[in-house]
Formats: C-alpha cells, sequence, structure tokens
C-alpha cells in the first residue's frame, strides 16, 4: 500500500510517500522559521500563505524522487489537527482537491499520533506496549501506549510545554527564535554550578510537568544580571542552569511512569527530543535500571510529512476502511490525543 502524506498544522510544510512494503520512498520539507524568526513566534496568516506556496513544489518532488506516478497512491493521509486553523486547511484542501481529482480515498490523522508514531520510522523500532514521553513545542505528555490509537495519559504540563520553555528561556537570553538548539548549544559552555534553578514538580506525586516557573526563573536571573551586563559566559551558565534543570524533570518523570507501570520500553518523540543533553540524561537513566530508550531519527523529531504518511498507513493496514472517498474535510485545530479511537 502506498500512502501520500501531507503535513501543514503550522510552520513545517511536509510531503511523503510511505509504502508498507518498501517503506519511505520519498519525503520534502519546507520551515518557515526564517520567515517567522523576525515576528519571534509563528504568524498564524503568514504561515497559511506560505503552505500554499511550498506545498505543490513539494508534492512533485516527493513523486519525481520516489518514480511513483500519481495513480499508484492508494490513500492520501493529511494532518486534521491539533494545529493552526488555517494552515490545516491548506493541507486538508490539498489532500481532498487531490483525492477528488485522483478517485483515491483520504484520512485524516492526528498529528500528535504521527509525532507518537515516528519512532517507528526508525531501523530499531520499539514494539507495544510502551512509555511515551511527547515532548514538542505545543505539547508535553507522558502516554501509555498499548497500539496504534489506543492511547493512555498517564500525565502532561499544566502550563508550558518544555519545547515552549526552551523557546521562551532562549528569547530572554536573546537568542533567536526557535531557540531551543541554540540554548542547548550555548548550555555545552555553561558551568553546571553557576545557577541551581528550580526543579517544577520534580517530587510531585504524580507524572504532571509544569515549566512556567523555571522560564520566570531565568527572567528573574536575567533580570539581576541587568540585561546589558549578560557576558557570553553568564549566558552560558544561564542556559547550562536551564537545560539541567528541565532535563532532570522530564528524567524523573519517564523513569517513575516506567517503574509505576511495569513497562521496560521508553519512546521519545518530538522536537525537544532532538535535544543531546536530553538524550544522554535519559539514555544513563534507562541503562542503570535496565530499560530500553526508542528516538524518532533526528530530521523526524520536528514536523514533517513522513510521519503523517506513516501513521496512516499504520491505521490503515489495521482498518483499510479508515480513509474514504468523502471530501467533505473538517480540520480539528483543537483535538485531544487520548480522545482517538483505536483502528
Ligand atoms: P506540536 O507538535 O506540539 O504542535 P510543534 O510541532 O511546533 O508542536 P515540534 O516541531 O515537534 O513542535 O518541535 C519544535 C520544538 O522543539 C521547538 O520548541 C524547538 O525549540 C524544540 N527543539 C528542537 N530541537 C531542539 C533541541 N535540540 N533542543 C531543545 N529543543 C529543541
Ligand atoms: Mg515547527
Ligand atoms: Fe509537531
Amino acid at each position: 500500500m502506498l500512502v501520500l502524506g501531507i503535513e501543514s498544522s503550522c510552520d513545517e510544510t511536509g510531503l511523503a510517500l510511505y509504502d508498507t512494503q518498501q517503506g519511505l520512498r520519498a519525503h520534502a520539507l519546507y520551515s518557515q522559521v526564517k520567515m517567522h524568526e523576525e515576528y519571534g513566534g509563528v504568524v498564524p496568516e503568514l504561515a497559511s500563505r506560505d503552505h500554499i506556496r511550498r506545498a505543490i513544489p513539494l508534492l512533485e518532488q516527493v513523486f519525481a524522487e520516489s518514480g511513483a506516478r500519481r495513480e499508484d497512491i492508494d490513500a492520501i493521509a493529511y494532518t486534521q489537527g491539533p494545529g493552526l486553523a488555517g494552515a490545516l486547511l491548506v493541507g486538508s484542501s490539498i489532500a481532498c482537491g487531490l483525492g477528488l481529482a485522483l478517485d483515491k480515498p483520504v484520512l485524516g490523522v492526528h498529528h500528535l499520533e504521527g509525532h507518537l508514531l515516528s519512532p517507528l520510522l526508525a531501523s530499531d523500532p520499539p514494539a507495544f506496549p510502551f512509555i511515551a514521553l511527547l515532548v514538542s513545542g505545543g505539547h508535553t505528555q507522558l502516554m501509555r501506549v498499548d497500539g496504534v490509537g489506543r492511547y493512555t495519559m498517564l500525565g502532561e504540563t499544566l502550563d508550558d510545554a518544555a519545547g515552549e520553555a526552551f523557546d521562551k528561556s532562549a528569547k530572554l537570553l536573546g537568542l533567536g527564535y526557535p531557540g531551543g538548539p541554540a540554548i542547548s548549544r550555548l548550555a555545552e559552555f555553561g558551568d553546571p554550578d553557576a545557577y541551581k534553578l528550580p526543579r517544577p514538580m520534580l517530587h510531585s506525586k504524580n507524572l504532571d510537568f509544569s515549566f512556567s516557573g523555571l522560564k520566570t526563573a531565568v527572567l528573574t536571573v536575567v533580570k539581576n544580571h541587568g540585561d546589558a551586563n549578560l557576558c557570553e559566559q553568564d549566558k552560558a551558565n544561564i542556559a547550562r542552569g536551564f537545560v539541567d534543570a528541565i532535563v532532570d524533570v522530564l528524567t524523573a518523570k519517564c523513569m517513575n511512569a516506567l517503574k509505576e507501570t511495569g513497562l521496560k520500553r521508553l519512546v521519545i518523540a518530538g522536537g525537544v527530543g532532538a535535544n543531546r543533553q536530553l538524550r544522554e540524561s535519559l539514555n544513563a537513566a534507562a541503562a542503570k535500571r535496565r530499560y530500553k530508550v526508542y528516538y524518532p531519527e533526528l530530521e523526524f523529531c520536528t514536523d514533517n510529512g513522513a510521519m503523517i504518511a506513516f501513521a496512516g498507513a499504520m491505521r490503515l493496514q489495521i482498518d483499510p476502511t479508515a480513509a474514504k472517498k468523502d471530501y467533505a474535510f473538517n480540520v480539528r485545530p483543537r483535538w485531544p490525543l487520548d480522545s482517538l479511537a483505536a483502528p
């Protein structure tokens, strides 16, 4: 089965062709970060317009690279939500227009299910069940995953997402947008003993998170210095204090989730899963307890079309009727992951 995947929930346009026999045949991505950079965040209207500009050339690119013809596809999977309404409408209308023109069925995919299943695209995929830590720009959730569509929420952030905390703290240090990778690089040069920042909810008896206080702690340190007086080494020290705090909390909660459920496999998904310090910390903690940690390929941590094509294909393999020749699309900007039904 050959599935075309279309992702357009935020500021990345992603197209991909996933074949259930041959694996990923082609994928193409355009990131709008440069365009949004000067505003310090994603501007929804600009995002929608740029998806319109980018999607068709990327579509042509994946067909050219894979050698597949339009009529070879069996279904089209598109991100139906959650995300920016206008941005989602671009991907869904392209999917439905193409479906109608080619007489192929379409399937709306949950963006976070795409992230969650993306580690299964790697060469040594985990078996179900596993614990998943979803750490992206908009979400921080711990899930128990028993199969496709069988998700139980164990805990989530009460305020900011981990990626959001990375980006906001990076902004306070003048590192641009999105600052996650930059603050992580800077932290490498920081003194771990210079600033001990709070580890919110580290000892709470549940699996929830809270990161807005950590961002405020960064703000307080920056203010106490006086913005103009921050030298590169100060910035690196603050970055280090921030990264160590967030990584400690994420690692501890993952270990608690594994212990509480008795599961042995941990899957990390979403953009913050690309973070080097987080990977080192999780690997060390898991090795000590004989757990195994699985990550997506680096390029599939952040938004991409491959994970959408793949999630669509996984559902269609279980239930081929999940894709329909019903082109009246309906995006879902807000859509809780644990409300999904198993195929
Ligand atoms: P969602 O999927 O929740 O709607 P999103 O799609 O915007 O959000 P992703 O694309 O999964 O989120 O991830 C983007 C986030 O990952 C950004 O906040 C970015 O700063 C962060 N990020 C990416 N690479 C790194 C890194 N190496 N270290 C820390 N954070 C990172
Ligand atoms: Mg993005
Ligand atoms: Fe995402």
